[in-house]
């Protein structure tokens, strides 16, 4: 190779690592995905392009089998709360009993997280809350990596209506989609990101919590920055 072709090609490459990292800066964290998962995100973004509401969006989507996953819910979880939320949390997928009743975070983890919510001095009404998944995977078994990428743009469409102040993700599924990032979450947590220039606050999933009390603080820690975002403190 010539030092001239030598030479424009070091400065391409040096033009595409500049991109990228404006891009990861810009929070354009979803460049991880696969070709597959562009075009899910091209289609749904067509589909959606004039949806201004939640209502709107979960009307396209009631009916959607994208995933295997379609097959066996009993019930799509879409998520609920406000649409003017500041804070938005966000899980991983729907369990059983959130399968049942077609609502998010409803069981024993629902529960701790509604209390959480309560002590940072909001309702579950003033916030909004989601998961990556809107369908049950079979036995509560990890999403897989293609459901979250054919699942993952109805997600972004309800952040970009709800403009939160502040993305909330709770455990590793959650916080390395949003984020784009494979760090173990014990690394990330506490650890303030950006989804598209909103900052995301990875902690730990309240599931894990009723394993591991002891680990309330930290969340609690987690909150105390996500408060600060917000303009408020505890009660
Ligand atoms: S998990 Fe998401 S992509 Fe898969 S069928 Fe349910 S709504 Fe569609």
């Amino acid at each position: 190779m010539t030092e001239t072709r030598m030479e424009g090609l070091a400065g391409l490459i040096g033009r595409m690592k500049e991109y990228l990292l404006q891009k990861k800066e810009e929070g354009e964290t979803d460049i991880y995905l696969s070709p597959e998962g562009r075009t899910a995100m091209e289609k749904v973004l067509r589909k959606a392009r004039g949806v201004r509401t939640l209502r709107e969006l979960e009307e396209i989507m009631r009916d959607c089998h994208k995933c295997p996953l379609g097959a066996g819910r009993i019930n799509l979880v879409f998520g609920e709360g406000s649409e003017r939320a500041d804070i938005v949390f966000i899980g991983e997928a729907p369990g059983a009993e959130e399968d049942k009743q077609g609502r998010p975070f409803v069981g024993r983890a629902g529960q701790l997280l509604t209390n959480m919510i309560k002590k940072m001095g909001y309702t579950r009404e003033d916030v909004y809350i989601g998961n990556i998944l809107k369908c049950r995977p079979p036995g509560n078994r990890d999403p897989l990596p293609e459901e979250m990428e054919q699942c993952f743009p109805y997600l972004a469409k309800q952040l970009e209506i709800i403009k939160p102040k502040v993305i909330v993700t709770l455990g590793k599924h959650a916080s390395h989609a949003l984020l784009g990032l494979k760090t173990p979450i014990t690394k990330l947590r506490g650890n303030l990101g950006n989804f598209r220039g909103i900052p995301v606050m990875p902690t730990f999933h309240t599931a894990y919590l009723l394993r591991n009390p002891n680990k309330k603080w930290d969340v609690w820690e987690d909150m105390q920055k996500v408060l600060k975002i917000v303009g408020r403190s505890p009660k």
